[in-house]
């Protein structure tokens, strides 16, 4: 099986479920509980919310341990919309984000206008990158928060964060990264972002899945938005989910260790696995930035006269795991929002496929790829009445 979704989820590594299995066995204890065994759960809490706090160069107590980056996502935005309420009464809150968006953020947007929350979408480049002048230029004075993603999960793109955040910080505004899919693959450090707010996933590099992160920046105006227990200083009620905790942080410990040699490693194979598709098969275009400020693992191709869908179902059937980047919805195929927003065609998002590659991949897997793709264009092709009447023109 040749897989290249890393960007969907990771394998999870082996030595992160060894870490793991004593907090589901032996170690079960609940770790508020008082008595010697829970206070040994409670350290190896602690130890990972030091592992995370180290990988991002945060301190311990800004770590707070969520369900994941949906989790993360909803609770900075609407934990900063309710201390903004709390703080300007009748003042309704403003937020700005982009159009190329994870769901997480973007749908959370969408809830909270149709609830009478003003919300600006900042238009991205063809490259899929935001401006720090247009963020500028949408600050207003009722402002909650701006929530802008460090690395884009379909394209790639890695924003000028530090310059983003720099803008907002004069203006006195709070400032959400979604760090998902940078986190654990290129060095992320939240002091020189410059954010107040950062939202991580496990599952991303090689944890479990349902266990995150997010880092509140010390002073953060964040109320909770899961009330109960006292678990996570007040801030986030729940028994913990410790042997996800531990998971995590073993995986994030790991995947940071790994950076300074799988960065370039997975960068190299990612510059040829673009370079060979788009040397081998005609009529296709690389989505998304060109080489710099892209992510290692991503290759976004849209392939001309075809489906998407339809080459992923042949790549499927011959054992190859890739993505559309987008799900598609209630069976209506619905082009996706993020290469709508860089500008592309209904035909050329429909056409597109991501590829992502990780810790799993090797240089073995581009010509195993192109021994199933190159055919399986050619065939999807053959039947597509588009690529005929194109023929035609060309006779
Ligand atoms: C996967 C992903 C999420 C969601 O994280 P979960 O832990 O699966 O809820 C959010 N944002 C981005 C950019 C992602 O890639």
């Amino acid at each position: 099986m040749l897989y290249l979704d890393n960007a969907a989820t990771t394998p999870l590594r082996t030595e992160v479920l060894e870490a793991m299995l004593p907090y589901m066995k032996e170690n079960f204890y609940n770790p508020s509980s008082v008595y010697g065994p829970a206070r040994k759960v409670r350290s190896a809490l602690d130890d990972a919310r030091v592992a995370v706090a180290n990988a991002i160069n945060a301190k311990t107590e800004e770590i707070f341990f969520t369900s994941g980056g949906t989790e993360s996502d909803n609770w900075a935005i609407k934990g900063t919309l309710a201390a903004f309420s709390a703080k300007n009464g009748d003042t309704p809150p403003h937020i700005i984000t982009s159009a190329a968006e994870h769901h997480g953020v973007l749908y959370v947007c969408k809830h909270l206008e149709r609830k009478g929350v003003e919300v600006t979408y900042l238009p991205v480049d063809g490259e899929g990158f935001v401006s720090p002048e247009t963020l500028e230029a949408a600050i207003k004075p009722n402002t909650a928060i701006v929530s802008i993603m460090l690395a884009n999960n379909e394209v790639g793109t890695v924003q000028p964060m530090a310059r983003l955040a720099e803008v907002t910080r004069s203006r006195g505004v709070l400032f959400l990264t979604d760090a998902v899919q940078a986190v654990g693959h290129i060095p992320v450090d939240v002091e020189g972002l410059g954010v107040d707010m950062l939202a991580l996933s496990a599952h991303k590099f090689g944890g479990p899945k349902g266990i995150g992160a997010l880092y509140v920046k010390k002073g953060t105006a964040l109320l909770p938005v899961l009330q109960g227990g006292a678990q996570e200083r007040n801030r986030r009620a729940g028994t913990e989910n410790v042997a996800g905790i531990v998971g995590l942080g073993a995986a994030i410990r790991l995947a940071t260790e790994e950076i300074p040699r799988e960065l370039p490693r997975i960068t190299a194979l990612r510059d040829t696995l673009t370079d060979t598709i788009l040397k081998t098969i005609p009529h296709t275009r690389l989505n998304g930035p060109k080489s710099h400020d892209r992510l290692p693992g991503n290759v976004n191709i849209s392939f001309r006269f075809i489906e998407g869908e339809s080459l992923l179902l042949h790549l499927d059937m011959m054992g190859c795991c890739a993505s559309t980047g987008s799900a598609c919805s209630s069976g209506a195929l619905e082009p996706s929002h993020v290469l709508m927003a860089l500008g592309l065609d209904h035909a050329q998002a429909n056409g597109a496929i991501r590829f992502s590659l990780g810790g799993n991949n090797t240089e073995a897997d581009i010509p195993a790829l192109m021994q199933i793709l190159t055919p399986a264009v050619q065939k999807l092709r053959t039947l597509s009445p588009l690529y005929d009447d194109f023929l035609k023109t060309k006779e």
